[in-house]
């Protein structure tokens, strides 16, 4: 049935445009302390329909690599992405002031890079829209096949790439962020910290900057764990209430006016 594939994005209130895949199918690499404390398994994300579509998502993905490979993915992805300039988008070219609001997407709300293949189609989309910020968190880093692939495409100067580091995977974490100097970030999933591996803090203090790695405390239907004041992290605004979440789409979600994860 044609109803059964199709690409789509899903637009909320903290990020603005995304894609997002299922869990099950995609984070390869997810440890034990994420799939217990990730927030999409949070209300807001369980909705058949919103569950309907990331399955959607990742069959017409697959289908697409299998006929046509990453070209034919990055033509789909392509079309997507066009879909969410900014309304004013045309003028402001023609203008050359900026828009509104700025045209972003965020890889993946939910899921992760789960093939090579799935991988390059992205770069490939990217590359050919440069005016369009990209960003993604992943913990497929372990596998070095896919760290390869994910390096090419964070390496783009409209797409920022963060390693997911917590207390199961920090040491492959910070391996994967010395191998590219200047290409990856790091981004921390803050537990509580009497939960968090001792070792951690030292090990990312020794390779990152100050307030270069950015530090989501665990959070869960509205409640956050206590951030960590440490010299490298840098708490997100949006989750401990600094940025309110914003419904209306012609307006700066948090993380557009924020911008620290982004490229
Ligand atoms: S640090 Fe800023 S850009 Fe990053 S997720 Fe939080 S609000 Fe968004």
């Amino acid at each position: 049935m044609v109803g059964d594939y199709g690409l789509e994005l899903t637009n909320n209130s903290k990020v603005s445009w995304a894609f997002s895949l299922p869990r099950s199918s995609t984070c390869v690499m997810a440890t034990d302390v994420c799939k217990r404390l990730c927030y999409g398994k949070g209300i807001r994300y369980q909705s058949q329909a919103q569950k309907a579509k990331r399955q959607r998502n990742f069959r017409t993905a697959e289908l697409l690599l299998e006929k046509g490979g990453p070209e034919l993915l990055a033509q789909n992805l392509v079309s997507i992405i066009d879909q969410v300039r900014p309304a004013d988008w045309l003028a402001a070219t023609i203008t050359g002031e900026p828009t509104a609001t700025p045209w972003t997407l965020r890889i993946h709300d939910v899921g992760d890079f789960y093939s090579v293949p799935y991988i390059h189609a992205w770069k490939l989309a990217a590359a050919q829209r440069p005016g369009c910020s990209f960003w993604f968190y992943t913990r497929s880093f372990r596998e070095q096949l896919l760290l390869d692939a994910m390096t090419e495409l964070a390496s783009l100067a409209n797409c920022q790439g963060w390693l997911s580091i917590d207390s199961d995977n920090y040491d492959s974490g910070i391996l994967a962020y010395v191998q590219k100097p200047g290409v990856w970030k790091l981004a921390l999933l803050q537990e509580a910290g009497d939960e968090i591996n001792e070792k951690l803090l030292p090990e990312l203090a020794l390779v990152a900057k100050s307030k270069q790695v950015v530090s989501f405390p665990a959070h869960h239907g509205g409640r956050h764990a206590e951030p960590i004041q440490h010299d490298t992290l840098f708490t997100c605004p949006a989750v401990i209430g600094l940025y309110k979440l914003e419904s209306n789409a012609r307006k700066l979600r948090p993380c557009q006016s924020c911008t620290f994860c982004l490229p």
